[in-house]
């Protein structure tokens, strides 16, 4: 559905703008990665170059993931701006892949046919981490001793036992 065939649109244009909403369903991430509930927003210009394509993509969304540590559920903003080159795939051996610094070269399964979808949703793994955090700061589950708690709050954690022992034995007991 969202399948561009670069050849037909090159042959009237030489650039093709385009904007796009795709559908939680559309875009279907693998489950344990992550989940999209709203609509993403794509913006894609293509340009032809002297090998291939060259897009530059504008992806605008959210997607669900479950925190590591407190196994909350929170939504990450995706949202995000990508220079790419798209190639076809080679056919012949030896030949040198020369690609300009920084850009992204995505081959395309097919000749001159490029997938949005397929485009968008590798962009959206790429970006989410191998252990997303609901804020770097997240202390896990309150009550658990949690493997990655650190030594500052462990010391507190101490002092604060002691100094209640410390107050339990200077309190009179007993009353009057
Ligand atoms: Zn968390």
């Amino acid at each position: 559905m969202f399948t561009l065939d670069l050849k037909e649109i090159f042959k009237i244009s030489d650039r093709f703008k385009g904007s796009y909403t795709l559908q939680p369903s559309d875009v279907k991430l693998p489950p344990d990665i992550g989940e999209i509930r709203k609509p993403v927003k794509v913006n894609l210009e293509i340009t032809k170059d002297k090998d291939g394509y060259k897009l530059k993509l504008k992806i605008e969304g959210y997607v669900e993931l479950e925190c590591s540590r407190c196994l909350e559920i929170y939504e990450k903003d995706i949202s995000q701006e990508k220079t790419k080159l798209l190639r076809n795939t080679l056919k012949g051996e030896g030949v040198l892949m020369l690609k300009p610094k920084d850009l992204e070269v995505t081959f395309m399964e097919e000749p001159d046919k490029v997938s949005i979808t397929d485009l968008v949703r590798e962009e959206i793994i790429l970006s989410i981490p191998m252990k997303p955090l609901c804020n770097p700061n997240c202390r896990g589950i309150p009550g658990y001793d949690v493997e990655f708690e650190d030594e500052t709050e462990r010391k507190i954690g101490k002092k604060e036992s002691s100094f209640a022992i410390l107050k339990n034995l200077l309190t009179p007991k007993g009353g009057k």
